[in-house]
């Protein structure tokens, strides 16, 4: 927020505007980064003022790394990015970056990443405002992608919308009278760790029966791979639906054998729909949205998840709490976060 005042003042700044004040799409340029902790996806992209990528680079590891394993390869990622042939005739003005961990976004710090080491209280914000010497923002990687969504995807418009991003964990992002509603200490919306099943399995947090333990893409995987070991009909349906490669079966795949009548997969996805359904009508009745966007893996089963979902929400809730209610899915896919970044940078250019 601090570097609202310098770019509305153009104080320091060689940049042009038109009468509007906003500054014009070639006038420069800003940097999305997407760190997710797990090792699975660091991208980071070159985008003009009106959002859209013109470069983009994704390194993902096969091990969670380190604090200074994903900042050397984030240096060298940035260094790719920003190289001079690419900034034709503009500057970085801002750098987005989308955390997938708890962030204290007003005062710019890292406060955990469940999956790595190092990150604990990690100024990443000034870190990076230091190296660049370009003002940086930084938020949970939920929360950026709920803005991009609101921005320019399905929730173009809305005031309350709830975003949920159900991938390797579940991050949750609350948007209420059309901003990021933050809480007091950056952290609002983590419904990944509420409590929704007693001796339930064990979260990427340590806790146990977490939403997240039951309810993400990877959990959905990991139980469909563990209960399969024991029934061969469903192996041989796994083998089917990927090519032989069971170890690669998706959320998605395990909704449509659920579909077309798989015992096992029908349980998990019961089960999802169960406890998913009881969170969400809960929230519901606190926030009483217009909107929720599931993205994440999870979400690509579609219609699959969100109509039952939707009918579960709808049967737990009074009418006069749902009645304006959408459940849908997300327009940006697996790029909500990475767009999510640049969308943070771009806010208050
Ligand atoms: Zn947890």
């Amino acid at each position: 927020m601090e570097h609202t005042s310098d770019a509305s003042t153009g104080a320091g700044t060689f940049v042009s505007r038109r009468a509007t004040g906003k500054l014009l799409a070639t006038q420069g340029y800003v940097v999305g980064i997407e760190i997710s902790g797990s090792g699975a996806r660091q991208s980071v992209a070159l985008a003009d003022l009106s959002g859209k990528i013109l470069y983009r680079v994704r390194r993902p590891l096969e091990y969670i790394p380190d604090t200074g394993t994903v900042l050397h390869l984030l240096d060298e990622m940035l260094t790719d990015v920003t190289s001079p042939e690419r900034l034709l005739d503009g500057r970085i003005l801002r750098v987005g970056i989308s955390v997938g961990g708890l962030v204290d976004a007003p005062h710019g710090v890292v406060r955990t990443l469940y999956h790595a080491h190092g990150w604990d209280n990690f100024p990443l914000q000034d870190y990076f405002t230091e190296k660049l010497a370009v003002p940086c923002i930084i938020d949970n990687n939920a929360n950026a992608a709920a803005l991009a969504e609101k921005q320019q995807g399905a929730g173009v418009g809305e005031r309350v919308m709830l975003y949920l991003g159900l991938g390797r964990g579940i991050g949750g992002a609350l948007l209420i009278n059309g901003k990021i509603y933050h809480g007091t200490t950056g952290t609002a919306g983590e419904i990944g760790h509420m409590v929704v099943k007693e001796n339930g399995p064990k979260c990427s947090c340590g806790g146990f029966g977490h939403l997240e333990a039951v309810a993400s893409a990877q959990s959905v995987v990991r139980t469909m791979i563990g209960l399969s070991v024991e029934y061969p009909e469903t192996m041989k349906a796994i083998y089917r639906i990927t090519d032989g490669r069971a170890e690669r079966i998706t959320a998605e795949q395990v909704f449509r054998l659920a579909a077309e009548g798989d015992t096992i997969a029908s349980h998990i996805v019961d089960d999802v729909l169960k406890y998913l359904g009881n969170a969400l009508a809960n929230i519901v009745l606190l926030i009483n949205p217009s909107m929720i966007i599931l993205g994440g893996a999870l979400a690509q089963a579609g219609e699959l998840l969100v109509n039952p979902l939707y009918a579960r929400i709808q049967e737990l809730c009074p009418p006069a709490t749902s009645q304006s209610l959408r459940v849908v899915q997300g327009r940006l896919g697996s790029d909500a976060n990475l767009v999510g970044a640049v969308t943070l940078a771009l806010q208050d250019l």
